[in-house]
């Protein structure tokens, strides 16, 4: 092949992509095999590779000054550059769009990449946005600390919505949450927010990072955009940072430009083992709803435990909501010790199985305090809205045997 069909070859990579099982019958692939086979390209034939190519290339070859002019003038969609797109990340995004449901999805430098080109793609000085208190510590401060400098006013809610009529003002453009919320795992009824999103007309952004598409697909649900932290199940072993944002093509062409801009895209190896990770996806978060349901339940009944945050138990404030919009609980738990933040620091110095690390998702079982991780820099108020206490433990269950990571938990907090 000479170079320029080489080229040519590789422009049509991603546009040819398509689950060959689709094609075939109505019948629509579970998630796992789609984890597995979406987005890829069709791999019959001798001497195909099975696994995705690295395009390990910044820039592209045109074969002639007027391929490029019509490239210019977007009526060619080539490859240019690989902040612009690139075959390796074409796939990762066909495969977590056909995942989420979505017509299309743009891979990110970071999580945080994803959700702040997904807000600022829908969001311009003068705009408001409403948002629940509870969020990952990363999107709140940026939308305490940044989003005031560039005009933007950010009304909070509770994760129930109470009280979020009164919010809404004509400039209120985004509703943005997340569920479960990170650290505490409460819930926002998602058929509740989108009702409220559409009767409002505004763009509708939710965080699926502790759900991931295996538990909820909030797409199919209503919602405009779901973001995500890919670093965490989607990636699933701790080795990389990365991010999507997913929704409409509309939306995510939007999204794609303010990547462009503010240069948050991926590079073309982490791509390679993001997409590698989301081939387990399922069977991972399958281990961990085991794993965590086992933990959460040993946790509810231990006495130096005051209250286990897990919403697969029926004690749990939103375990109605989650059995109506999650095909599963989720590997993420928190819970409060008794004794407040010595025991929760005395825990968590004594682990031996778990590791005390930031991050979540991965193989590996993680415990970390939160008010010295994802909510630092918070006063005491921003916490107790946030449902952070300083005895707050957060556990990313991994992939261990559950009989050991108890017996881990007993030692630690005995
Ligand atoms: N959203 C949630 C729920 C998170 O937990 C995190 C990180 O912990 C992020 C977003 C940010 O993702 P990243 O660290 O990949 O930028």
């Amino acid at each position: 092949m000479d170079s320029a069909n080489l080229v040519l070859a590789r422009t049509q990579f991603a546009a040819k992509i398509a689950v060959t099982m689709k094609r075939k019958s109505t019948h629509k692939p579970g998630l796992q095999t789609q984890a597995i086979h979406a987005g890829e390209p069709n791999r019959r034939g001798v001497n195909g590779p099975i696994v995705t190519e690295i395009i390990r290339s910044s820039t592209f070859t045109f074969s002639s000054t007027e391929e490029m002019k019509l490239w210019a003038e977007g009526k060619n969609k080539a490859y240019i550059y690989t902040r612009y797109g690139n075959p390796t990340l074409s796939v990762a995004e066909n495969k977590i769009a056909a995942l989420e449901g979505a017509e299309a999805a743009v891979v990110t430098s970071s999580g945080m990449s994803a959700i702040s080109s997904a807000l600022l793609a829908a969001l311009k000085t003068g705009d408001e946005v409403i948002s629940t208190a509870q969020l990952y510590g990363g999107s709140y401060r940026l939308m305490r600390d940044v989003f005031p400098n560039m005009g933007i006013t950010v009304h909070q809610v509770g994760t129930d919505l109470a009280g979020i009529e009164k919010l809404v003002s004509p400039r209120t453009k985004v509703l943005y949450v997340e569920t479960p919320t990170n650290p505490t795992l409460r819930l926002v009824d998602i058929y509740k927010a989108v009702a409220f999103a559409k009767k409002h007309k505004l763009v509708s952004i939710i965080d699926n990072t502790f759900a991931t598409p295996v538990l909820q697909n909030p797409i199919a649900l209503g919602y405009d955009m779901v973001v995500h932290s890919a670093t965490k199940a989607l990636a699933g072993h701790s080795d990389l940072i990365a991010g999507v944002a997913v929704g409409r093509a509309a939306w995510m062409n939007r999204v794609r430009h303010m990547i462009i801009y503010l240069g948050g895209s991926m590079d073309p190896g982490v791509a390679y083992l993001l997409i590698r990770g989301i081939k387990t996806l399922g069977v991972r978060v399958a281990r961990q709803c085991e794993n965590a349901i086992a933990v959460a339940k040993y946790l509810e009944r231990h006495s130096k435990v005051a209250r286990v945050h897990y919403p697969g138990l029926p004690s749990h404030p939103d375990h109605k909501i989650a059995k109506k919009q999650m095909r599963g609980f989720g590997g993420m738990l928190a819970f409060d010790l008794k004794g407040g933040l010595p025991a929760a620091r005395r825990f968590c110095d004594r682990v031996r199985l778990f590791l005390l690390a930031a991050s979540l998702g991965g193989v590996e079982s993680l415990v970390i305090l939160p008010i010295y991780s994802s909510h630092y820099n918070m006063t005491n108020e921003e916490l107790r809205r946030a449902g952070v206490s300083p005895g707050t433990v957060r556990v990313s269950m991994g992939l261990e045997d559950k009989e050991d990571l108890i017996e881990d938990l007993k030692q630690a907090l005995g």
